[in-house]
């Protein structure tokens, strides 16, 4: 396993939506290569095709050309194995349910598929610092303590890919931006997945995460690579790689280097409207 070189890799990916009316490409030719452990972020203007790039890598969706490889395979091996953690906009928790038992959700669903090595339900509400939590309802928490949830519910069978889209979009910019470091700390704490599927033991220092987004500052802070798209037909225009140290902390989003990487950022996505 450990000689796939790429996490995800994607070549030539184009995506059409058709119906009997019209045909609207989302995507067009997009290549991308996603080191293992790596934090990526994909930053592009509302509509450019994000979305539908992220439900592609997840296995949600066919694109119509080009390929995808998760692990050197399709994405639905991945989904198989309960690899791929997603985490949405919209945490969407089943109101009826506790905290504890939302976490627990996919476990009872698919019960054969965790991994021994994977956390429990409970140490994950630790992990996501939801322990005092545990028998709350959802309406009793505020957005970004549900979207914690939604967190530790995706990282349920310990996969070592998670996919993330505008996590963080529905909340207020005081939470957004703690959350932000909240997610690395998690991050960094959660650990890889086991490489093999028997559970060998070597372990990856970080999962591998494809974060998607339109914040500037949310994108440096978290990444270690930021890949820009350009308007609908998203491509991609550019990839940088954030040289920030890490741990990284609300105070570097003061400093130089951080303030050049959002100008870096902000004339590439201005650059050129199609
Ligand atoms: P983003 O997430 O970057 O805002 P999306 O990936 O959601 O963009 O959408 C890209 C484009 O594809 C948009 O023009 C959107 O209207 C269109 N689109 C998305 N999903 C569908 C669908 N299921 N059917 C038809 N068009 C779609
Ligand atoms: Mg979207």
């Amino acid at each position: 396993m450990a000689n796939v070189r790429y996490h995800v890799s994607l070549r030539s990916l184009t995506h059409v939506f058709q119906d009997s009316r019209r045909a609207l490409t989302a995507l067009a030719d997009v290549a991308l290569d996603v080191a293992w452990g790596q934090f990526l972020t994909v930053i592009g203007p509302s509509g450019c095709g994000k979305s539908t790039l992220l439900r592609i890598i997840g296995g949600l969706l066919r694109p119509s050309e080009g390929e995808v490889l998760i692990d050197g395979a399709a994405p639905v091996e991945s989904q198989r194995r309960r690899d791929i953690g997603l985490v949405f906009q919209d945490p969407a928790l089943l109101p009826w349910r506790t905290v504890l038992s939302n976490v627990r959700l996919p476990l009872e669903i698919d019960h054969g598929a965790r991994d021994r090595t994977a956390p429990s339900p409970e140490e994950l509400l630790e992990l996501t610092g939801l322990a005092d939590f545990h028998s709350y309802y959802p309406h009793e928490l505020s957005g970004g303590m549900q979207q914690r949830v939604a967190i530790a519910r995706a990282l349920a069978f310990d996969p070592s890919l998670l996919l993330m889209d505008e996590p963080f979009g529905a909340l207020d910019e005081i939470t957004r931006s703690a959350m932000r470091y909240e997610l690395l700390r998690i991050w960094s704490a959660g650990g890889g997945a086991p490489s093999g599927a028997e559970g060998r033991p070597t372990r990856r220092p970080h999962k591998t995460v494809v974060f998607v987004t339109h914040s500037i500052p949310e994108a440096i802070a978290l990444s270690d690579r930021v890949v820009v798209l350009s308007p609908r037909p998203g491509t991609v225009r550019a990839a940088i790689d954030i040289e920030l140290p890490r741990p990284r902390t609300q105070e570097m989003e003061r400093t130089a280097p951080f303030l050049d990487y959002a100008d870096q950022l902000r004339n590439l996505l201005k650059e050129a409207p199609a």
